[in-house]
């Protein structure tokens, strides 16, 4: 049987010999590679400056460290994302506001951000939903209407554009993963891109304990802590892995476009099923996967269809399973009732997220779609 699983890293000699490489050192962390990497990414995207760190949660967490983010602040989030958008807020002592999903894209929906305004707010986060970029002119117009800070969740948005600027560039900081099954990884790892040098200048000091200065710029061994800090730093071995997956990047981005154009294009005949929109105009995305909202009689058969396509070796997810502040942890924390968020709710409850990675190719995209069809048939007929 065919396999088509979800997600799987494409990790090629290159890689490995490149980890091997540091292994024969004796230089894991603080080496020069961390910087070439960060050197890369900055050029891959055209940021003024990337600083390399442990993961995105790691980015996200030191983003709302630097705004000194405390119980008296809150933050907009999606209500649609990672909860890791919004734990970075309240990891600092903020508050999170969640805003609810449009049914067009699964972004957050720009219109209701202003209402959740209040003296307190200091920031908005945004997340390209599935790499889907977002009229980011609203959001800064919004943004500097309130003088609000922008934190951009870019964790699955390498090869997301929006007006040729990508993502990340848009609002304060962007904030990467390389999590195994992201764009590209590190196993773990993530990286904080900014165009402001303070916060890039910060951000290195504090992803290493607050001190001020690091090891490659001590001439003596004495050094002073001149802030809090963790330790979030990427080591020499992602690092050497990540400088190699950036030169497989266009092609790994070219190929995902590829499988889901040919998978949507696919899908449209079968017309219980509807497409969240992806790229148009000048809003490019970077084709995470496919997710497709289940209508009508299909919304309660979900679980019958995704299992339908496992027994035929086809991996699905659900992006996300839940709207985050209906999570136990914000819901039990806020109060937050099941039907406060309608539409991030419609999404967690009947889309199915479909592979198109870089490990697939044109046959196991038309193998999804004759298998969804003959799901649908099935589900329908039982
Ligand atoms: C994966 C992901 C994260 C977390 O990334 P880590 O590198 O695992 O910390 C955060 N936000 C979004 C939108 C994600 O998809």
């Amino acid at each position: 049987m065919r396999e088509v699983p979800f997600g799987r890293p494409i990790i090629g000699d290159e890689e490995r010999n490149a980890v091997m490489e540091v292994l024969q050192g004796h230089m894991f962390v603080h080496g020069p590679l961390s910087k070439k990497f960060e050197d890369a990414f900055a050029q891959y995207t055209n940021a003024p400056y990337a600083v390399s760190v442990s993961s995105c949660t790691a980015a996200l967490h030191l983003a709302y460290f630097y705004l000194n983010i405390g119980p008296d602040d809150e933050v907009i989030v999606p209500a649609q994302t990672h909860t890791a958008t919004a734990h970075a807020v309240e990891l600092c002592g903020g508050k999170t506001v969640f805003v609810d999903a449009e049914i067009r894209t699964g972004n957050i929906d720009i219109e209701q951000i202003e209402a959740k305004i209040t003296e307190k707010t200091r920031a908005i986060s945004v997340v390209p939903f599935l790499g889907m970029p977002l009229n980011m002119d609203r959001i800064k117009e919004i943004a500097e209407k309130h003088d609000l800070f922008i934190v951009e969740d870019t964790a699955l948005a390498i090869g997301t554009y929006y007006k040729g600027v990508h993502a990340g560039l848009h609002g304060d900081v962007g904030c990467f993963s390389f999590y195994p099954v992201k764009h590209m990884t590190t196993a773990e790892g993530g990286m904080l891109i900014t165009k402001n040098e303070k916060i890039a200048n910060t951000v290195r000091r504090t992803r290493a304990f607050g001190v001020d200065r690091h090891i490659g710029e001590r001439k003596q061994p004495v050094y002073d802590v001149t802030m809090l800090g963790f330790n979030y730093r990427m080591n020499e071995l992602q690092a050497a892995m990540g400088i190699e997956q950036i030169k497989r990047l266009d092609s790994i981005l070219q190929k995902r476009q590829q499988n889901y154009e040919v998978l949507s294009q696919g899908l449209m005949e079968i017309s219980e099923i509807k497409q969240l929109q992806s790229s148009h105009d000048e809003y490019q995305s970077s084709y995470y996967c496919l997710s497709i909202l289940l209508e009508n009689e299909l919304t309660d058969k979900r679980i019958d269809i995704i299992n339908f396509l496992k027994d035929k070796g086809i991996g699905t997810s659900v992006y996300y399973p839940k709207p985050v502040p209906l999570l136990s942890y914000y819901k039990n924390k806020y109060g937050y009732q099941d039907n406060e968020f309608p539409i991030a709710s419609l999404i967690s409850n009947h889309s199915i997220a479909l592979p198109v990675g870089p490990h697939l190719n044109e046959e196991d995209m038309n193998y999804i779609v004759d298998n969804l069809k003959t799901a649908v048939i099935t589900v329908n007929r039982s």
